[in-house]
């Protein structure tokens, strides 16, 4: 289903993008994993940087172990146990968002302080992890987010009958942190091809494209939007929309986000 004039990787990797969701334990470079380990002793089940890409890959046969999956972390928060590591993690790599309504005093203490944040919410669950993260915690965008497609209902001829909360979702522009290829490796979503994302972009959702666990999932930007080139026909076009919507959706301000949102335009006219 790949069309005639689908951009290529070059194209895709020369466009600018916007990614809000990436996990600090879930993106260090294998070199930097040995490094770490070997200035703090910390001892791993592997020794080259080559052995540990293998090791922390969640694809082929580890697709849909969580316990696996979950273990992976346990290793790259291992080696992050000292401030310098930690900040040589972080230099390296991005940003973080965490759970949900067993925290509703340290979100609301949040909201008080006029500061942004974002929730994990309907990747693991469904709708109701969704609209706890949304009406209790009041979070203002959605790590995932997109089993919210089970609140819409299909009919035939393939007319969509949203949900109370989708509508809202919808109208309100929630913007969605959609990490495919990292939900294909948890399970949330059988193959690329039927990550609901394309629908729920065509359905009028805040929909953007994100990393999640860079090590785990061998991934990059490029790679996740070229996957979707491949698996769901996106044009350019779609491409330069979603990092629109991620550009609108940074935690920056007003200014800032125009003036990304300006780079975006002119990269891609
Ligand atoms: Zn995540």
């Amino acid at each position: 289903m790949i069309l005639a004039n689908a951009p290529s990787l070059a194209d895709i990797i020369a466009a600018p993008k916007v990614l809000l969701h990436d996990h600090l334990d879930g993106g260090l470079r294998p070199e930097t994993v040995i490094e770490l380990a070997d200035r703090y002793g910390y001892e791993l089940p592997f020794a080259t940087a080559d052995q540990a890409s293998e090791w922390f890959f969640c694809g082929g046969d580890d697709i849909g172990n969580l316990p696996l999956y979950l273990e992976k972390f346990r290793h790259t928060i291992g080696v992050m146990q000292h401030a310098d590591a930690l900040h040589q993690v972080a230099k390296e790599c991005a940003e973080d968002g965490f759970p949900p309504q067993r925290h509703l005093e340290a979100f609301q203490y949040l909201q008080r302080e006029n500061f942004h944040f974002t929730i994990h919410a309907g990747e693991g669950f469904g709708p109701r992890s969704i609209w706890k993260a949304l009406q209790w915690c009041g979070a203002e965008r959605l790590g995932h987010g997109y089993r919210i497609i089970e609140d819409i209902q299909f009919n035939d001829g393939d007319e969509a009958r949203l949900g109370s909360l989708a509508q809202y979702m919808v109208d309100r522009r929630i913007p969605l942190e959609v990490c495919p290829t990292s939900n294909v490796h948890t399970e949330g979503a059988a193959s690329s091809a039927e990550h609901p994302i394309g629908m729920l972009a065509a359905l009028g959702f805040r929909v953007t494209v994100n990393t999640d666990n860079r090590l785990m999932s061998r991934c990059s930007m490029s790679s996740e939007f070229h996957a979707l080139v491949t698996h769901q026909g996106w044009t350019m076009d779609d491409i330069t929309a979603a990092s629109i919507n991620a550009a609108k959706s940074a935690f920056l301000s007003y200014d800032e986000r125009n003036n990304l949102i300006d780079h975006i335009l002119t990269s891609s006219s």
